[in-house]
């Protein structure tokens, strides 16, 4: 199954990173395919212009609704694509939310600027506001690369044997385990002895132990909704009772 993203912004440049690691393999092995299309290019007037002031005064440029709408037009869209407006205001993207778009086939991704859009584009053009967290940036552009680059991870076939994304952090509600290197010992700082000891059982029930560990001091909130073993909740008590 061929994922389609399609990116409407007016900064195309910043997409270079599709086509660097993991998304490069991903487009050439026919995972996913993309088109970055130039809003710009729905102006009408001779000065190209996209935005304008916003009414009841303020500061900043607003992006106008017809650009946003004949853009939107001219991809010729399919009913079942998923238009993610990015913006501050929306749903924060989490690895759950990244998993639900990896089940997807077509995502289009509405990259802001300036003060933002018209908030018509908000209430009648998207299937979704999204953002990647309480902060502002300048534009929408990171945000689409960064939500792209976590979804097409978790399609099967994307990472390769190399890695895996069940391993890593927010896949099982857990943060991920701590990784160590060659040498052994470098500067005086040791590699746990357990991981040396070539028995995997042991290394498995570690590496678990350090994910929660790491999940309870870090992220105590993670375990709210984390998957669980009886095992796992009785480490957790003993490192609570530690803790009084
Ligand atoms: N005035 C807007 C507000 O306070 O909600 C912020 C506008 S921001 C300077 C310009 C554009 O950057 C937004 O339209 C949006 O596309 C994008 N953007 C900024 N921060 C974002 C975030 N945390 N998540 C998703 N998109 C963001």
């Amino acid at each position: 199954m061929t994922l389609h993203l399609d990116y409407l912004t007016l900064f195309p440049e910043m997409f270079g990173y599709l086509h660097t690691s993991i998304l490069k393999r991903a487009h050439l092995s026919g995972l996913i395919t993309s088109a970055v299309h130039n809003m710009r290019e729905h102006a009408t007037n001779k000065h190209r212009t996209v935005d304008d002031k916003p009414f009841g005064g303020g500061v900043g440029m607003v992006l106008k609704p017809d650009i946003a709408h004949l853009a939107l037009q001219h991809l010729a869209l399919p009913t079942h694509a998923r238009i993610l407006l990015m913006t501050p205001q929306g749903r924060t993207f989490d690895q759950a939310f990244a998993k639900e778009l990896a089940k997807e086939t077509h995502l289009v991704f509405l990259c802001g600027h300036y003060e933002g859009i018209d908030e018509r584009v908000h209430q009648h053009l998207v299937t979704d506001e999204v953002s990647i967290g309480d902060y502002v940036l300048t534009g929408g552009e990171l945000p689409a690369l960064s939500i792209t680059d976590a979804v097409v991870r978790l399609m099967p076939g994307a990472v390769g044997k190399a890695a895996s994304p069940q391993e890593d952090s927010f896949y099982h509600g857990l943060l991920d385990y701590p990784h160590y290197t060659r040498p052994a010992s470098y500067n005086g700082w040791d590699v746990p002895e357990i991981l040396m000891n070539g028995n995997h059982a042991e290394i498995e029930k570690w590496r678990r132990r350090e994910a929660l560990k790491r999940t309870f001091e870090r992220r105590p909130d993670l375990l709210e909704t984390a998957e669980l073993s009886a095992s796992d909740r009785k480490y957790l008590a003993e490192l609570s009772a530690e803790r009084l």
